[in-house]
């Protein structure tokens, strides 16, 4: 009764308590807020910000979601694998105080072959038990639902990794075998006809290498009514053009890239041998397209001169032939 009703009580407080002193970190991490976290917990260096990003976002441990990073299931288990295995490097204090030791070797404090024995011994046990424990071992990355339908049997697909990245895949595997691009949603909209624009991926058939690319969402649309063909290696950026509202794009690659209008009617418009990183292909990527032996499968298919004179019947003012 009266003790009980104390008990209760103190408990109560020792919760609350534990609450106020947790720090949470914010629900998705935007490139800028990610950047400032690493800073003022000392993890990297200014240099190795900006890298640090963009391999989490090579390796899909997270996907762009607008301008947040949202981890994806195989960055989850990824990340539950090393917790588990390599506690004490994934710690953050771990980065932080490796920086500072190795500032100390720079300055001479610290010989450096003394600093490296000394992680490398406990690190070497670490890495023989977690190669001893996970032998056979197969992890399964849960399935992520998409709101894509299989084209096929109708089923709701879900996200696959595989070598050449994240795709969408039908989840009546074996039976249904139908797979396609995954879509990522990206700011902007198509400069042809308004749709959204969609991040992909492709593989290339004769170096079987990845690479990205943009596209309306209309490419390759069962409706030949609503069919687009707006293609781009550029990426799209949030900032529409200040002088005619339209989407712009900006070169795809690392460090900072200066967004150009692509509206030729646009007094902003910047020809394509003023965006940077600008090479004369022969026959190719001209008018901002993706090239035609590059170009995704769904797209390739469909016979070329079909596509143009949709293109053409869309966008009077772009003459093609
Ligand atoms: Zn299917
Ligand atoms: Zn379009
Ligand atoms: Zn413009």
């Amino acid at each position: 009764m009266c003790s009980s009703d104390l008990e209760g009580q103190g408990l109560q407080r020792l919760k609350f308590q534990q609450e106020q002193h947790f720090t949470q970190p914010p629900a998705r991490y935007t490139d800028a807020s990610l950047i400032r976290a690493m800073e003022e917990n000392g993890i990297g260096r200014p240099s190795t910000y900006a890298p640090t990003v963009s391999t989490i976002l090579d390796r899909e441990y997270v996907i762009k979601d607008g301008k947040y990073l949202r981890a994806t299931p195989l960055g989850v288990t990824v990340n539950g694998l090393m917790e588990d295995k390599f506690s004490d490097i994934v710690d953050t204090n771990f980065t932080a105080r490796m920086e500072k030791a190795l500032d100390d070797v720079e300055q001479g404090g610290t010989q450096w072959k003394a600093l490296l024995q000394r992680f490398y011994g406990p690190f070497k046990d670490e890495l023989d038990q977690a190669e001893k424990d996970l032998e056979g071992v197969r992890l399964k990355v849960p399935v992520e639902e998409s709101e894509e339908v299989c084209d096929l049997c109708g089923k709701q697909m879900v996200i696959k990794s595989g070598r050449f990245g994240r795709f969408l895949a039908c989840p009546g595997y074996p039976e249904c075998t139908f797979t396609k691009p995954l879509v990522v949603v990206m700011p902007g909209r198509c400069p042809k006809c308004g749709g959204r624009l969609m991040k992909r991926t492709g593989n290339s058939k004769k170096t079987n290498k990845q690479y990205t690319y943009y596209c309306c969402e209309f490419v390759g649309n069962r409706d030949e009514e609503k069919k687009c063909d707006f293609m781009t290696w550029d990426v799209p950026v949030a900032d529409d053009c200040p002088f005619c509202g339209q989407t712009m794009f900006k070169k795809a690659g690392k460090g900072a890239k200066k967004p150009y209008c692509i509206n030729e009617k646009c007094e902003n418009f910047t020809p394509e041998e003023k965006r940077g990183g600008w090479k004369k292909k022969t026959g190719a990527a001209q008018d901002g397209e993706v090239p035609a032996e590059e170009k995704p499968d769904a797209a390739a298919k469909k016979p070329a001169a079909k596509r143009k004179t949709v293109a053409a019947k869309k966008s009077p003012a772009k003459k093609k032939a």
